[in-house]
């Protein structure tokens, strides 16, 4: 299945929550869901809904993870599969493989206003793990490893701009160096501070079923 390529703000609606999904401007008084139609769904039938079952809230649960982290379902499947053989919870586990993909981190460190543009820089070939370009955003990062952005981004204004008017808080397993504008993975992620809260439980649930 391709990668969703429609309006960011529909799947907030769709999941009645904002998912942060275009950095910034889910800050401002522009977001759709803050805006006139407030928590309702897309489509003409987007008020209408009544309680969720079991099922769906299973369901959402799983898709509102696919679309903050920006996943196809293939993809995300394959995080659950590697998750379930892993040692300990695999709900955990399942967090613990997202968080530290790559375009995850980039994003977490502030070096990207959203996940979908920590993707592209990414994929760009903007950014140095251990002093090694690495172009491919669901390259897993360890405990220690560095991650740089090239000379070619640095110096350009969005990441000017960005480090300059840093103000999100890095989560506690990761460090930034805000004069060398580099990270450090310090310790695996920490549950419950993963960048979105997502209850793993239900999507374990979800795929047991
Ligand atoms: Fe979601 Fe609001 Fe951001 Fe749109 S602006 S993606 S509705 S949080």
């Amino acid at each position: 299945m391709s990668r969703y390529l429609g309006s960011a703000c529909k799947l907030c609606r769709r999941e009645k929550e904002k998912l942060f999904l275009k950095g910034v401007r889910c800050s401002s008084a522009s977001c759709a869901l803050c805006r006139s139609r407030g928590k309702k769904g897309p489509g003409q039938h987007g008020a209408s809904k009544s309680k969720l079952s079991d099922y769906a809230k299973h369901l959402r649960e799983k898709q509102k993870a696919k679309r903050v982290y920006g996943l196809t379902e293939e993809q995300f499947v394959h995080y659950y599969e590697v998750a379930e053989k892993m040692k300990g919870s695999t709900g955990d586990n399942l967090l613990k493989l997202i968080e530290l993909r790559l375009d995850n981190v980039v994003f977490c460190l502030g070096m990207a206003l959203s996940k979908k543009m920590a993707r592209q820089i990414v994929n760009h070939g903007n950014i140095l793990v251990n002093g090694k370009r690495v172009d491919v955003p669901r390259y897993q990062v360890k405990i220690g490893d560095v991650i740089a952005i090239s000379k070619k981004y640095k110096t350009g204004a969005v990441i000017k701009n960005l480090i300059e008017n840093k103000t999100s808080n890095v989560p506690s397993w990761l460090s930034f160096d805000k004069n060398k504008v580099i990270g450090t993975v310090v310790s695996e992620p920490l549950i419950g501070e993963a960048s979105h809260p997502i209850d793993s439980q239900l999507i374990v649930e979800y795929y047991s079923k």
